[in-house]
């Protein structure tokens, strides 16, 4: 069965200290409700980034989960 390639695009945060930790993308037809790929930063610019553990993307900080906001829906 096939549904409409969409990519979600958006950011992530960390729940507890709201810091912004990157852009993502997303594929849910493609690879998954769950799937996200993180998007690398512009050259030059150095941000923390979410980190990928077995339990899921934490904040480099405080360890806390991450959240993804979506903000944008494209069709691909
Ligand atoms: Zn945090």
């Amino acid at each position: 069965m096939e549904g409409p390639l969409v990519t979600l695009r958006g950011e992530l945060r960390c729940f507890a200290c709201s810091r912004y930790l990157g852009d993502f993308e997303s594929h849910p037809a493609a690879h998954g409700g769950r799937d996200v790929h993180l998007l690398a930063p512009e050259p030059g610019v150095v941000r923390e980034r979410a980190i990928r553990t077995t339990q899921g993307l934490r904040c480099p900080r405080c360890g806390a989960r991450v959240i993804a906001e979506a903000v944008e829906r494209l069709a691909a």
